[in-house]
C-alpha cells in the first residue's frame, strides 16, 4: 500500500474541517443543520467515488456498504458520528467515519469484494448538542430509539422530527432510503481518546476493553429561610451547612471504591440569596465505574449517607456498564502488534456509539489515538498526523482480518 493512499485520511479531514468551521478555527456541525448535511452530502459523494453502495436511514444515518448477497446479510460495520458539540474539535466523531471510509474503500479497491460484507456508517447524531437527547443515530440501528424524541424542540423552538425531515428529504435525492435497520456482524469504532492517558504512558492506541456505566443522583436537603440577621445560630435549618457535610463526607468516603470517577458539579441553593438562611440544597453527583456491581454498591451507600444526612436523593442518568468484545480485542491487539504499535488496554469514561451497539447484543471493539494533551470538544482538539494515519491503517488490517480472511 503506497504512503499516498494513507495519506487519505488527513486530507479528508482537511476537507471536511470545512463544514461548519468556526471563527476560532472549531466545528460547530448540529445535527440536521445546514452544515451536517454538507458534510453528509460530502460523505456520500466519497464513498460513491470508492465504489461504495451507498444509502441514507430515516434518521439521516449514511452507509456506504461494500457488495451485499441480499439486503439481510450481516455487515461488519465501522464508523462514528457526523454532528459535533458546538465549538468542538475536527476530530472527535469524523476521523472514526473517514478513517472507516478510507479503509473500506482502499480495501475494495486492492482486493474486490470480502467474503463478508464490510460497511461504513456516519451516524446522524451522538452528541446531544442540538436536542436534549443523544445516541439517537445508533439507538435508531438498535432499535432503542424512542419516538418520543420527535417532539423534542431546539433552542429556536424547531422540533427534532420536522428538522430531520426536511435534513432527510434532501438526502434521500442522492441516495435510496432504507427503512428497517440492517443487521450486524460486529461493530468496529476509531475514536480519540479524549483523555490524556495514552501520550502519559507514551502509548499509541488504546484497546477499549469496557466503557464505564453512568449514574447521576440529584441530592436534596431542606431547611428552612429565615433573616440572616436576626436568626440565633442554635436552631437554625440550614440547607447550605446539610449540604456541606455531606459533600465533606462523600469525598471522604467515595475514594475507598477503587476505581470509581465521582463528581459533584452543580449546586443549586434556594432561594440564593445573601442574606438569607436557605431553605434548599439541591446538588448533583455523578459516578462512573466499568463494573456494574460496584456501580450499585456505590449507589446503595451514597442513598444511607444522603438519608443519614436528612437529604432525599434521586436516580437522574442510568447507563449500564458495558464489556466490549473480548475477541475482537485480541484481534485488535495482534493486528497492532504486527505491525509494532504500542498498545494499552482501557477503560473508556465516555459514551460512545460503540456503547449503545454493544448493548444490543452486537461485538463491538472501539479504539482510540492519543488526544493532544487530553483536549476534546474544543478546537484544540488534535492529533499528530502520523497517530491518525496509524490508527486508519490498524482498522484497515483488523478489517481486512474479518472482511476477507475469517471462514
Ligand atoms: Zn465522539
Amino acid at each position: 500500500m503506497s504512503r499516498d493512499n494513507h495519506d487519505n485520511v488527513i486530507a479528508l479531514l482537511a476537507t471536511f474541517k470545512h463544514y461548519g468551521e468556526t471563527a476560532t478555527g472549531g466545528l460547530t456541525r448540529l445535527v440536521y443543520d445546514a452544515h451536517w448535511l454538507q458534510a453528509q452530502q460530502a460523505f456520500i459523494v466519497q464513498a460513491k467515488a470508492y465504489g461504495l453502495t451507498c444509502f441514507i436511514d430515516p434518521m439521516g444515518t449514511v452507509y456506504a456498504t461494500t457488495p451485499t448477497r441480499n439486503a439481510d446479510e450481516p455487515v461488519i460495520l465501522t464508523g462514528s458520528h457526523m454532528d459535533t458539540v458546538i465549538n468542538g474539535g475536527g476530530l472527535d466523531g469524523q476521523y472514526g467515519v473517514l478513517a472507516s471510509l478510507v479503509a473500506v474503500g482502499e480495501l475494495l479497491a486492492q482486493y474486490g469484494p470480502p467474503q463478508k460484507p464490510l460497511g461504513v456508517v456516519a451516524f446522524s447524531e451522538e452528541e446531544g448538542s442540538r436536542f436534549p437527547t443523544t445516541f439517537s443515530g445508533s439507538r435508531w440501528l438498535t432499535q432503542q430509539f424512542n419516538g418520543q424524541d420527535n417532539k423534542l424542540r431546539d433552542t429556536q423552538g424547531v422540533t427534532f422530527d420536522a428538522a430531520r425531515q426536511q435534513a432527510v428529504a434532501q438526502l434521500a435525492t442522492l441516495v435510496p432510503m432504507r427503512t428497517t435497520p440492517i443487521a450486524l456482524a460486529a461493530y468496529l469504532e476509531l475514536h480519540i481518546e479524549q483523555g490524556n492517558i495514552l501520550n502519559a504512558r507514551g502509548d499509541e492506541l488504546g484497546l477499549v476493553t469496557a466503557i464505564v456505566g453512568q449514574r447521576r443522583l440529584a441530592i436534596t436537603l431542606t431547611g428552612v429561610s429565615n433573616h440572616a440577621g436576626t436568626t440565633p445560630m442554635i436552631g437554625r435549618v440550614d440547607a447550605v451547612a446539610q449540604a456541606v457535610a455531606l459533600m465533606h463526607e462523600l469525598y471522604q468516603q467515595l475514594p475507598k471504591f477503587d476505581g470509581l470517577r465521582y463528581t459533584i458539579g452543580q449546586i443549586m441553593v434556594s432561594p440564593n440569596t445573601a442574606n438569607v438562611i436557605a431553605d434548599a440544597v439541591q446538588f448533583s453527583l455523578d459516578i462512573r465505574h466499568e463494573q456494574q456491581a460496584l456501580l450499585d454498591e456505590v449507589t446503595r451507600f451514597v442513598m444511607a449517607q444522603v438519608a443519614a444526612g436528612g437529604g432525599k436523593a434521586c436516580l437522574t442518568t442510568d447507563i449500564s456498564a458495558t464489556p466490549l468484545s473480548s475477541v475482537l480485542l485480541e484481534k485488535a491487539a495482534q493486528t497492532a502488534a504486527q505491525q509494532h504499535v504500542r498498545v494499552h488496554k482501557m477503560i473508556s469514561g465516555a459514551g460512545h456509539d460503540a456503547q449503545v451497539i454493544a448493548q444490543s447484543g452486537v461485538p463491538v471493539a472501539l479504539l482510540f489515538v492519543p488526544s493532544d494533551q487530553g483536549i476534546s470538544h474544543a478546537p484544540a482538539e488534535a492529533t499528530a498526523d502520523q497517530q491518525l494515519i496509524q490508527g486508519q491503517a490498524i482498522l484497515q488490517a483488523l478489517l481486512y482480518q474479518l472482511g476477507y480472511q475469517s471462514s
